[in-house]
C-alpha cells in the first residue's frame, strides 16, 4: 500500500492511514511519501545553496522546521513519543543546517531530497508506536538501488529485500520510504519527482505481492482532467497498456515508469482514495475490461521539431540519423509523423535544444515549433473503432490539429495542439468522445 504526500500531510491523515493499514490482518508492506509540499521545499532549499544563497536556505529550513514542530505536536498525545518526534525533527533539521556549512554537489542536493520521507516514515512509525501497533520500518536505502542509467536494479531489489523481510520472522507490518534508493555510487538517490508509486510497483515486485494499492486524495484515474473540464468520472479498470499511455501523457495521478514493474510481475495496481476509502478506484490489470474510449490526458510543454529535406525522397537511412542525434542527447521523442521529404517528431522542451537542432541542421532545413501540447486519446483497440475516430475528429473541427499519430498502437490516437488550444480540445472532447460537459 503507498500513500502519498497528501494522505499523509496531515496528522489526521496519518491517522486515517493507520486504520486503513489494520483493517485486516493480510501482511503487507507501506511505502510513504513526504509530507505534502515537502520535497518542493527541500528543492527550493538546495536551489537556494547552489546559488550561495545560505541566508535565504537557512529561512527556508527554519520554516520547514516550524511546520514540522507543529505537526508532531497534533501526531502524538504522550510525552514519551513527543520527545522520541522531537528527536527525530532535531536529527533532519540539524542534517539540513550542517549542510549549509558545506560545498554545494549534486549528491548533496540528493541527500537534501531524501529528508521528506525519511521524515514522514519515521514520524509515522512513532505514531504508530504510541497506538500500540507492531510494525517495522524498513530502510528503503538498504534494498532500493539504482544503476548507472538510473535504473532500478530489480534482482538486487529482490534479494535484499526479501533478505530483510526474513530477519522479521512472523512480522506483518512494514513500514518504508518512497522516492529514496541508493546509485551504483553507493550514494543516496531517489527515484525522481513522484517517484513513490515507481518505489511501491517495485516492491509490489519484488515481493510477489496479491495487489498493489497506490492510495491518493482522488478516486482513481479519471476520464479526463478535472481541473480542465467540468465534469469527470472515474475510469473503473485499465489494461496496463492504457494505464501506461495515460499515466505518461499526463495523468497526475500515476508515475509512468510505476506500470511496468507490475505488468511485467503480473501484480494487480489499484488506485484509491484515502478520503473515501470505500469508492471503487481504478483497477488496472491485464485484461482492458471493455472495448472503446476510457480517457483522454493532456501533456504540455512539447516542442514539434520539423526537419524537411530533399535528400529524404528515396534514401534510407536518413531516420536513424535524426533518431541517433536525440539518442546522444538522450532527449525521447513523442511523437512522430513522416511524409517523403519531411519528417516531424515531438520532443518535451530541452536544455539542450540548441545543440540538438544544430546537430540537426546538416541534414536539412529546420523549424521548430514551441508550446505545443500532446492530447492523447486511449482506450481499448479505439484505433481499430471507426465510431470512436469519427466522433474525435468531427470534436475537433475547431482545432488547428498540429500533428495526428494513429495506428502506433491499439489503445491511443494523440493528437498535438497549440498549448492555448489545450482546454478547448479537452472539453469537445469531454463532450464528443463522453457525453460530458
Ligand atoms: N516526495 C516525492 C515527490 O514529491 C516523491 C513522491 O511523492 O512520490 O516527488
Ligand atoms: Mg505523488
Amino acid at each position: 500500500m503507498k500513500f502519498g504526500g497528501t494522505s499523509v500531510g496531515k496528522p489526521e491523515r496519518m491517522r486515517q492511514v493507520s486504520e486503513l493499514i489494520t483493517k485486516d490482518a493480510d501482511p503487507k508492506i507501506v511505502v510513504l511519501s513526504a509530507l505534502s509540499g515537502t520535497t518542493n521545499s527541500l528543492v527550493e532549499i538546495g536551489n537556494s545553496i547552489a546559488a550561495g544563497e545560505r541566508e535565504q536556505a537557512k529561512k527556508q529550513i527554519e520554516k520547514l522546521e516550524a511546520h514540522y514542530q507543529e505537526f508532531i505536536k497534533e501526531l502524538v498525545k504522550e510525552e514519551k513519543y513527543y520527545t522520541k518526534a522531537k528527536a527525530i525533527l532535531t536529527e533532519h533539521f540539524e542534517f539540513l543546517t550542517i549542510i549549509l556549512r558545506i560545498s554545494f554537489s549534486e549528491a548533496l542536493s540528493k541527500d537534501i531530497l531524501a529528508q521528506g520521507e525519511l521524515l514522514s516514515t519515521k514520524l509515522f512509525s512513532t505514531y504508530l508506536e504510541e497506538k500500540k501497533i507492531d510494525h517495522v520500518l524498513l530502510p528503503a536505502l538498504e534494498f532500493m538501488s539504482i544503476d548507472a542509467y538510473d535504473e532500478p536494479q530489480v534482482s538486487s531489489i529482490k534479494t535484499k529485500l526479501n533478505q530483510l523481510l526474513k530477519k522479521h520472522k512472523g512480522q506483518t507490518l512494514f513500514i518504508t520510504q518512497g522516492y529514496i534508493c541508493r546509485n551504483a555510487k553507493g550514494e543516496v538517490d531517489n527515484l525522481k519527482r513522484g517517484g513513490s508509486d515507481y518505489t511501491a510497483s517495485l516492491v509490489a515486485a519484488a515481493i510477489n505481492a496479491a495487489v498493489c494499492e497506490i492510495w491518493t486524495d482522488i478516486d482513481g484515474m479519471h476520464n479526463n482532467d478535472p481541473r480542465m473540464v467540468k465534469k469527470t468520472v472515474a475510469i473503473e479498470q485499465l489494461s496496463f497498456e492504457e494505464a501506461a499511455e495515460l499515466a505518461y501523457f499526463g495523468a497526475k495521478i500515476l508515475h509512468p515508469a510505476s506500470i511496468w514493474p507490475a505488468q511485467h510481475y503480473k501484480v494487480p495496481v489499484k488506485l484509491l482514495n484515502t478520503m473515501e476509502p470505500d469508492a471503487r478506484g481504478t483497477l488496472i490489470t491485464e485484461e482492458a475490461g471493455s472495448v472503446g474510449v476510457k480517457a483522454v490526458a493532456a501533456k504540455d510543454g512539447i516542442l514539434a521539431i520539423n526537419i524537411k529535406s530533399s535528400r529524404m525522397l528515396l534514401a534510407y537511412g536518413f531516420l536513424r540519423k535524426i533518431f541517433e542525434v536525440f539518442e546522444k542527447y538522450r532527449t525521447s521523442i513523442d511523437m512522430i509523423t513522416t511524409s517523403e521529404v519531411a519528417v516531424s517528431v515531438t520532443i518535451e522542451n530541452t536544455p539542450q535544444l540548441k545543440e540538438i537542432i544544430k546537430e540537426l541542421e546538416p541534414f536539412g532545413t529546420i523549424e521548430v515549433e514551441y508550446d505545443h501540447t500532446i492530447v492523447a486519446i486511449v482506450g481499448n483497440e479505439i484505433a481499430e473503432t471507426k465510431e470512436v475516430l469519427s466522433k474525435l475528429f468531427a470534436s475537433l473541427t475547431p482545432v488547428p490539429v498540429r500533428m495526428v499519430s494513429y495506428g502506433g498502437s491499439k489503445h491511443n490516437v494523440s493528437v498535438l495542439v497549440p498549448s492555448s488550444f489545450k482546454t478547448q480540445t479537452l472539453q469537445l472532447l469531454n463532450k464528443g468522445l463522453f457525453g460530458l460537459e
